[in-house]
């Protein structure tokens, strides 16, 4: 049994706090340069352009890419091999992404208690979610989530008749409702399979995949190519104003669900899909 103390966890939570605020991933910023040089709408052009600027001024001034920092959603996988010491787990990453959002001087966005809005102003808690594994190590990713796109998120409790054309018509159906409002380019992350909560996570987690990767199945591979020329023939395209670059990637992660059901859930998310991931 590898013995981790809490304190490696807290430094680390805290680090990737603030280190998935100010850059992006190289795989999101690549396809956002990307989609520079393909953009075919001038103000659509001049939109990204705007966007990469942005993120050189992040890096150079060390300032968040967003202000809205998010909600900071961390995925655990947990080697059952591995005892924490000194303090609990799960207290141990709220107190990584309290030091994180304090000291990195990001922005406090969440509320205690849903309808009363009073402001915990650390930006605890964390939205955890654990995955027991083999081994001795722990792998820990986090994504800070903004809400802008979060709201526009989409599920559909799809029945097995549905089929993929079922799944398509949401899942393009979820996009034009975003709309401009959840700050295009997106990357779309679908679950599909599962049950109601199950197909979420799943949806959530896909956007942490690497956006230049496809999943293993060869038709769940097809399936996302289609999605994301079927997304971006719509033309909303950068901030909602035009264009041939509406969607970066669209990400699909499985699972296995029930005869009567096909659960389908749309988690979208703008150009500043933040995650940040370490093996301890
Ligand atoms: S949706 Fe993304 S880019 Fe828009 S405000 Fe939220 S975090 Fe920022």
């Amino acid at each position: 049994m590898r013995e981790i103390d809490a304190s490696i966890i807290i430094s680390n939570i805290k680090e990737m706090c603030i280190e998935a605020n100010l850059y992006l991933s190289n795989d999101i910023e690549s396809a956002v340069k990307k989609a520079f040089d393909t953009e075919k709408n001038e103000l659509g052009k001049k939109i990204i352009g705007q966007l990469i600027e942005n993120l050189e001024i992040a890096d150079k001034d060390q300032i968040p890419i967003c202000q809205d920092t998010g909600m900071a959603i961390v995925f655990v996988k947990l080697g059952q091999d591995v005892h924490v010491t000194g303090m609990n787990l799960t207290d141990a990453i709220n107190e990584g992404v309290r030091q994180g959002y304090v000291e990195g001087y990001l922005r406090k966005s969440v509320v205690k208690d849903p309808i009363i809005r009073e402001n915990t102003k650390d930006n605890t808690p964390a939205i955890i979610h654990y995955d027991i594994v083999e081994g001795e190590n722990i792998e820990i990713t986090v994504a800070p989530k903004g809400f802008g796109s979060e709201n526009m998120s989409r599920m559909y409790m799809l029945k097995p008749a549905d089929g993929v054309e079922g799944i398509k018509k949401s899942v393009v159906e979820a996009v034009s409702m975003a709309g401009p409002n959840a700050c295009p380019p997106f990357v779309v992350g679908v679950g599909i399979g599962g049950n109601f909560e199950k197909a979420a996570i799943l949806a959530k987690t896909a956007l942490t995949r690497d956006i230049n990767t496809h999943h293993p199945d060869e038709h769940i591979k097809a399936l996302e190519e289609d999605l994301l020329n079927e997304i971006n023939a719509l033309g909303i395209g950068p901030a909602g104003l035009g264009g041939s670059n509406t969607a970066l990637a669209v990400n699909i992660e499985t699972f296995a669900t029930h005869i009567a059901g096909m659960p389908c859930a749309i988690n979208m998310c703008c150009h500043v899909n933040r995650h940040s991931r370490r093996t301890i």
